[in-house]
């Protein structure tokens, strides 16, 4: 199968078509490079031209001539994903939802919205329409879309209280087009939500979502010091167990993270000092102070609504989940990161801190889960190549904590290592000839793959 690249322009070229190298470059590009292996491999990828539909009718007739053309297509919101998920491993199109952007219902207790919408931008509009928010975002806020989230993401602010993206209850209808000859829309609630959310835009192109809110408030965001770890991570987690106290936030910094990478922090601690990140709902303060007073070991050195400091140190959500990466890689670009699920056990996760100390800077994002509490944890960790990161992986999961790998490229590998049978069924009803997204799903190309090792798409361009 050659896709022809030249027929599939030729047929959109009435469409708003970028075809300028560098804004294709920019555009075939992501937050790959936080991982010193996917930069090795997918750094030279880009696709062959963009296009920005303003319509789902765009979106088909674009869908309609790649599958004439043999033409793959990724999809492309804020592009600001870390597994190289919207890069054109095989080239061809990649399609920027940039103009469709529009929230087109708000209701009590929902929204309706288009794929390209900016997170930031609709949730004002939201906010300043009908006094509500949305429960959960990545804390690429300000810069990631809406769709990306859904099909590229996997939780963030508002996991502290509502759990992961993939949870019941946190998408409520997807809006879906398929890949074929006649291009399909299809509506999906329930069950089949799971086929097309965090599937990497590998077997259907969101073009609509509705999604749930809640009562918006004026989050009180804050800095508490611990003089240990262990005293951090507990109380972390006794506040996102206390069902009363309503946050969003609740992320764990062990020493010298906060000292070393939070620059308007730092004259505030020193490099023994362990934080917790908070945003807590105003009318639970009294809880929370309370609680706090249970752990007494803890001094709040920043709150939003009163203890300020000269400069302030910008939103709370913009030092949690890979945010925290992103401040200690303007340090050290050598610096890379794992994401890793240690359960909800404290024991463990002081076990892996003390395990992994010197190779890792332990960063934790506490989360509620279905039954019951969990850590996540995005650990900085130190330079180093990919037969360590490789070993420290393995030696992870020799400890019981799940790794979804942010060294891999796959859905497969940066997951649970296993294919979602619900994605790989509609990916053959909805994708018959695999152009959306190819080289992502290993399932599609190479059912038997054993993940001794890392997958090699054997679609993808070869270095020049
Ligand atoms: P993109 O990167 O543009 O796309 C993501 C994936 O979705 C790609 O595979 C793309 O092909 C596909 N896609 C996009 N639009 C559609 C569509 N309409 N239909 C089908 N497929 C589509 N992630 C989290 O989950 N939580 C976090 O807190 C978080 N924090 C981050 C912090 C930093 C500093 C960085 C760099 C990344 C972080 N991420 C986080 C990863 C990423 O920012 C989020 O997942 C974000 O929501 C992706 O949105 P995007 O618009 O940038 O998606």
């Amino acid at each position: 199968m050659t896709p022809n690249i030249s027929a599939a322009k030729a047929a959109l070229s009435h469409l708003d078509m970028e075809e300028n190298p560098a804004t294709v470059r920019n555009k075939s590009r992501d937050f790959f490079w936080y991982s010193p292996v996917l930069k090795a491999e997918l750094d030279h990828l880009e696709a062959d031209f963009v296009i920005n539909p303003k319509t789902e009718e765009e979106i088909i007739e674009i869908l309609k001539v790649c599958y004439a053309h043999d033409v793959p297509v990724t999809m492309r919101g804020g592009g600001t994903g870390n597994y190289g998920q919207a890069i054109p491993l095989a080239g061809g199109c990649v399609i920027h939802t940039t103009q469709m952007n529009k929230v087109k219902e708000i209701g009590a207790g929902y929204v309706v919205v288009e794929p390209g919408a900016i997170i930031k931008e609709m949730d004002a509009e939201i906010k300043e329409k009908s006094g509500q928010e949305l429960r959960m975002f990545p804390s690429t806020y300000a810069q990631a879309s809406i769709g990306g989230f859904v099909a590229g993401g996997s939780g963030g602010v508002g996991s502290a209280n509502w759990g992961a993206l993939r949870d019941l209850g946190n998408i409520n209808r997807l809006r879906v087009v398929t890949m074929e000859e006649e291009p399909r829309i299809l509506e999906f609630t329930g069950e089949e939500l799971h086929r097309v959310s965090h599937a990497y835009g590998t077997n259907g192109i969101i073009t609509e979502i509705e999604l749930p809110l809640a009562p918006a408030y004026e989050w009180v965001e804050m800095f508490v010091r611990f003089d240990t770890f262990r005293a951090a991570t507990e109380f972390s987690g006794a506040l996102t167990s206390e069902p009363g106290i309503l946050i969003k936030l609740a992320s764990v910094y062990a020493a010298p993270i906060a000292h070393s990478f939070f620059q308007r922090v730092k004259p505030y601690v020193t490099e023994n000092d362990h934080l917790v990140g908070v945003m807590v709902a105003p009318h639970n303060m009294d809880g929370f102070m309370t609680l706090l007073g249970r752990h007494d070991d803890g001094d709040v050195i920043y709150r939003s609504d009163d203890l300020q400091w000269a400069r302030s140190p910008g939103p709370m959500y913009e030092f949690g989940w890979n945010h925290t990466t992103l401040r200690a890689l303007k340090f050290n670009k050598g610096l890379t990161y794992l994401q890793v699920r240690y359960g909800g056990d404290v024991d463990k996760v002081v076990e892996a801190y003390e395990t992994f100390k010197g190779k890792l800077h332990m960063h934790l994002e506490v989360m509620r889960e279905g039954n019951g509490l969990s850590f996540a944890g995005l650990p900085i960790v130190e330079p180093m190549n990919k037969d360590e990161l490789d070993q420290l992986v393995a030696d992870h999961e020799a400890m019981e904590c799940m790794i979804f790998n942010p060294h891999r490229y796959t859905l497969e590998e940066g997951g649970r290592q296993s294919t979602d049978k619900r994605q790989i069924d509609f990916k053959r009803e909805a994708d018959p000839k695999g152009l959306l997204n190819p080289g992502k799903m290993i399932a599609w190309d190479e059912p038997d793959f054993d993940y001794a090792d890392m997958y090699s798409y054997k679609g993808m361009r070869p270095k020049p």
